[in-house]
Parts: C-alpha cells; sequence; structure tokens
C-alpha cells in the first residue's frame, strides 16, 4: 500500500491537467540553436530560448568549453571555501565585475541562488525591502528568507514605489529590487527614476538583470548602460551565466567590494552549494572576454528584433514592448494563445503559449524570443508562419 500522499498528489495532477496548466516537456535531439531536431524526427526553428547571442552551442563556445575541461578539469565536488576555487572562477568574478563597472562578483550555482543568496545575509527585521510585483520568483523567494519589513510597489509604477519608500521612511536600511527587464512584457524597470527615488530615500538598488546582461545597452552591460548608470554607487547587479552568456548555468552578485566580501562570509547558497564547474567559469570567462572585444552578436540581436518587431506590426499583429528581443504577441485568449502555437509549430516555428496563472487572465499572448544566429531566411520563414496562421485563425485580417 503507498503513502496517503500518493494518491492526494495524483488528484492533484489529475487538476492541473483538467485546467489545462499541465507543462509538457518537449523533447529536442540536437543541439540547443536556432535550428532544432525534435524527438520525433521534426526540424524546426526555435523562437523561445533565452540564446540571445546564439552562444548555447557557437562552434567558438564549444572549442572554449573543450579547452576549459582540459586544462581545468570537469568538477570540484567542494564549496568554494573548502578547496572548490581555482584561479578560473577568481578570474570570471573579475572578468563580470569588470564588463559589469562594479568592484567586484560572487558566483553561484545559479541565478536563482544568487537571488535566493543575496538579501538573508544584509537585511532583518529592522530594514524594508521594496519589490516590484512582477519580480521574479527567485527575488520573491530570497526576499522570503529575510525578517525584513516586506512593500510591494505596482508594476514600474514609481508614484506607488514613492510612497512605499515614505511607509519605509523609518527603517535602518532600505532597498529596491526590480528585475531589469520583465520576461513576460519585455519591458524595462525604469531605472532612472528608480536610481532616482533611491538617492531621495536613501536606498540601495538591486536590479535581476537576467534578460540583459550580454546584449542590453550599447556594449551589453544591460540596463544600467542603456540608461546612462553604469557605475552608479548604489547598484547591486545580479544576473546569470544560463540565458545570453552561454546558456549553462550558473549565476552571479556583482556590486561593492565589501558587500560582496560578507557574501562569501554569510551567503547560504553559496557556502553551503558546490563550485560551479570549471567547464562553465573557463567557458564563461572566454565569452566575457569574446563580448568585450566586440559588439558583433548584440548588434545583430537588435537588427533581427528591429526586423521581426517591425514586420509583425505591418502584420497587423499587437505587440508589448517597443525594442527588446522578448516579443510578446497579444492573442489575449488561453485557447486561441495555444491553438495559434500548435498551429505555428506545424509550419515549422516552435513558439510557446502563455497564459493564465503565468500572465494576468485576459492576457494570453506568444511570446518570441530572438537570437543573434536567427537569419533574415529564419526571420522571414516565421514571419510568413505568423501571418498564414494569424489569418486562418482570424487573428489579423488580409489586407489586399
Ligand atoms: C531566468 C531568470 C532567473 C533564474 O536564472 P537561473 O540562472 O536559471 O537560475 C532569475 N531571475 C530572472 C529575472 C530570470 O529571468
Amino acid at each position: 500500500m503507498s503513502h496517503r500522499l500518493i494518491p492526494h498528489i495524483q488528484k492533484e495532477l489529475e487538476e492541473i491537467r483538467a485546467a489545462g496548466l499541465y507543462k509538457a516537456e518537449r523533447i529536442i535531439d540536437s543541439h540547443q540553436g536556432v535550428e532544432i531536431r525534435l524527438a520525433d524526427g521534426r526540424t524546426v526553428l526555435n523562437f523561445c530560448a533565452n540564446n540571445y547571442l546564439g552562444l548555447a552551442s557557437h562552434p567558438r563556445v564549444i572549442q572554449a568549453a573543450h579547452e576549459a575541461l582540459d586544462r581545468w578539469g570537469y568538477g570540484m565536488a567542494s564549496v568554494r571555501f573548502i578547496c572548490g576555487t581555482q584561479s578560473v572562477h577568481k578570474a570570471l568574478e573579475k572578468a563580470i565585475a569588470d564588463f559589469l563597472h562594479t568592484d567586484d562578483s560572487i558566483l553561484y550555482a545559479a541565478a536563482f541562488d544568487a537571488n535566493g543568496g543575496v538579501f538573508e545575509p544584509f537585511f532583518g527585521p529592522e530594514d524594508a525591502i521594496i519589490s516590484d510585483s512582477l519580480n521574479h520568483a527567485s527575488l520573491i523567494d530570497g526576499i522570503r528568507l529575510t525578517k525584513a519589513q516586506r512593500f510591494v510597489y505596482k508594476h514600474a509604477d514609481m508614484e506607488d514605489l514613492a510612497r512605499r519608500l515614505q511607509e519605509a521612511s523609518k527603517a535602518r536600511f532600505r532597498v529596491i529590487v526590480t528585475d531589469g527587464v520583465f520576461s513576460m512584457d519585455g519591458d524595462y524597470a525604469p531605472l532612472p527614476e528608480i536610481i532616482q527615488l533611491a538617492r531621495q530615500y536613501d536606498a540601495l538598488v538591486i536590479v535581476d538583470d537576467s534578460h540583459a546582461t550580454g546584449f542590453v545597452g550599447q556594449t551589453g552591460r544591460g540596463t544600467p548602460e542603456k540608461f546612462g548608470l553604469l557605475g552608479a554607487p548604489e547598484l547591486i547587479i545580479t544576473g546569470t551565466l544560463g540565458k545570453a552568456l552561454g546558456g549553462a548555468m550558473g549565476g552571479f552578485v556583482a556590486g561593492p567590494a565589501p558587500l560582496i566580501e560578507y557574501l562569501r562570509q554569510r551567503s547560504r547558497p553559496y557556502l553551503f552549494s558546490n563550485s560551479l564547474s570549471p567547464v562553465i567559469a573557463g567557458t564563461a570567462l572566454s565569452i566575457f572576454h569574446w563580448l568585450s572585444e566586440t559588439t558583433e552578436l548584440r548588434d545583430r540581436l537588435e537588427e533581427n528584433t528591429r526586423y521581426f518587431r517591425q514586420g509583425l506590426s505591418k502584420l497587423g499583429f499587437t505587440i508589448k514592448g517597443d525594442d527588446h528581443p522578448i516579443v510578446p504577441i497579444m492573442l489575449y485568449d488561453a485557447v486561441l494563445a495555444n491553438r495559434f502555437a500548435d498551429a505555428l509549430l506545424e509550419e515549422g516555428i516552435y513558439v510557446i503559449g502563455f497564459s493564465y496563472p503565468v500572465v494576468p487572465k485576459g492576457e494570453a499572448r506568444i511570446r518570441v524570443q530572438l537570437c543573434a544566429a536567427h537569419t533574415r531566411e529564419h526571420l522571414d520563414k516565421a514571419l510568413s508562419a505568423f501571418e498564414k496562421v494569424g489569418r486562418r485563425l482570424g487573428v489579423v485580417t488580409p489586407t489586399f
């Protein structure tokens, strides 16, 4: 006889399925990239990876990974402070800090861990954490691990943020927390206004730039660069190596040297979890060197984004955001969004429909993510598929 938890969970699973919220995993049988082979044999164009710069399987990155494997080995089998720190980890931390114009940085196994470990060491019951309502789950969890006072401001609403800062004026320390780019809408945090309020109310600012580091801003330094705020003294930046920067895994916190030094002493996911694989550390290091030499990849991504957004707008689709490679195509209806995504897959275009609870009710959409490795042919093929399916499903009207 199985424990009664088992049937209880089976029933929960049935309810998830019945509600149409079950997340099935599509199996890929090739490298990650813009052209992928699915396990059922179909080859499709991928428009839903976080592989913004096309580095996940770039030949140069694979070569760097082979070299890192040979030079540094596979694993460390240790946390950093026992015997898990190689010179490649220190070099990568320095490269990240230099790239982001901060004093220092600290590596984690993932951005989820970076966000899980960046609050609790600094903030206690005397302090106030003021968070955007649409912040990533990992920031929310990291904040939950503290005993700090918590305030949530309406998404990107600076009047509401000012009110929360006012309410928190008695706290010892205040910190404003935001995603740099919000993944469902492809919109930016209003960083200049946030920094201005932070200065007015003597607050720190933590920006999770996971959907920005490597490609947002003229040289890919992220949202602070886009807004002319690189090196702002109140900024702490968290981010991932699991998206634009090769897409393997790993995360980091970058900021003022004493804060980073203190995280090495007190941050639990850093102290009690294994050191990042040297293969990833060495490969990420070579990626940061590459991105510091040339803006070629982020420039191509920017051009692809402009072309694709213009193409969709001309076809009559309603899209959100203005220049980020996350392109949300609004369909509003959950069933329609799923049918649209299925029909696109039949046309060889792999995208995903998002609906409640991932986005608000009545705001179902398809989210396209562009990549530097998409060619003009890839983009044209996707635009034709959107046009064909959009007409068939009555989302856009034919224009003759
Ligand atoms: C993807 C993402 C994360 C998680 O990154 P991992 O390195 O995969 O853990 C954290 N924050 C934001 C904003 C993200 O988009």
